[in-house]
């Protein structure tokens, strides 16, 4: 639609002017506000990598390939880049990336950890689902665990259901065209330890309602906070608990969230939100 049809449009569903009435003081909507999208032509706007792993149990497998092809649409039109490999440093220098998209894997070796806590350090983007952030004593990575906001896993319900959520509040950029509460599909869902939330750091943006309670039909949760998305400020971060299986990309809502998300992290760059340019 081009600005003077948007005008045209607005003027229609506005009801008309009546002859002879004063123009309001201010008009709703200026004509700055329907200026159509603007292209960033041949120049993709940022880039991102998917790192994920077929070494994770199959419902992760199975997240991790649909979670390619889910970010693989969006890419199309060639607005953005993403790069995808189970190997982290397949092309290199991390710093190349505006985000790390890791879908139910995190970095295991040392070589991997060192690479991504430096590009963290300086100003990288994480969007992380899942399992990518599980992590229990045995994982032995202090600094994953400070990133995540100080959490390491506690339980989870099983099996695999869908659930009822609760968006904390929508003056966040990932929450903000999101209902108050939406069934997200069927997930494992984790509880941590301590709470994220019991740290300032932690900005939760969704969590588990307690509605759902007692939850489960082999694991039984019986109450319990679980945040299930959020933002440690002190990263450029977003952690969403959901990606467990191959139903999680088939509720609009949930993946209006994933979208959200993603956008939000990489329009904090460093370098400049590359939605401005
Ligand atoms: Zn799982």
């Amino acid at each position: 639609m081009t600005a003077l049809a948007g005008v045209l449009l607005l003027a229609a569903c506005g009801g008309g002017a009546q002859k002879g009435a004063q123009a309001p003081a201010a008009p709703f909507v200026s004509a700055a506000d329907v200026r159509p999208a603007s292209y960033a032509g041949s120049t993709p706007r940022f880039k991102a990598l998917l790192y994920y792993s077929d070494r994770v149990e199959e419902a992760h497998q199975q997240f991790s390939h649909q979670a390619v092809e889910f970010f693989h649409r969006l890419t199309y039109g060639e607005g953005w880049i993403m790069d995808v490999s189970q190997d982290l440093l397949a092309q290199g220098d991390l710093s190349q990336y505006d985000i790390i998209i890791m879908p139910d894997a995190a970095p295991s070796s040392a070589r991997d950890r060192k690479a991504f806590e430096e590009y963290m350090d300086n100003g990288g983007g994480w969007l992380g689902f899942h399992a990518a952030s599980y992590n229990d004593r045995s994982t032995g990575w202090d600094w994953f665990r400070n990133f995540l906001g100080g959490v390491s896993f506690l339980c989870n319900n099983w099996p695999p259901q869908p659930g009822l959520v609760e968006v904390e509040g929508h003056d966040h950029p990932v929450t903000r065209n999101l209902p108050d509460e939406f069934v997200v599909p069927e997930t494992e869902f984790y509880q941590w330890q301590p709470d994220p939330r019991s740290n300032p750091d932690v900005q939760v943006l969704v969590s588990l309602s307690q509605k759902n309670f007692p939850m489960g039909l082999k694991d039984i949760v019986f109450g319990g906070d679980f945040p299930v998305v959020w933002t440690n400020r002190n990263y450029r971060m977003a952690y969403i608990n959901m990606g467990h299986g191959d139903r999680c990309f088939s509720d609009a809502t949930q993946n209006l969230l994933f979208v959200n998300a993603l956008r939000w992290v990489v329009s904090q760059s460093p370098k400049g939100d590359p939605f401005e340019r």
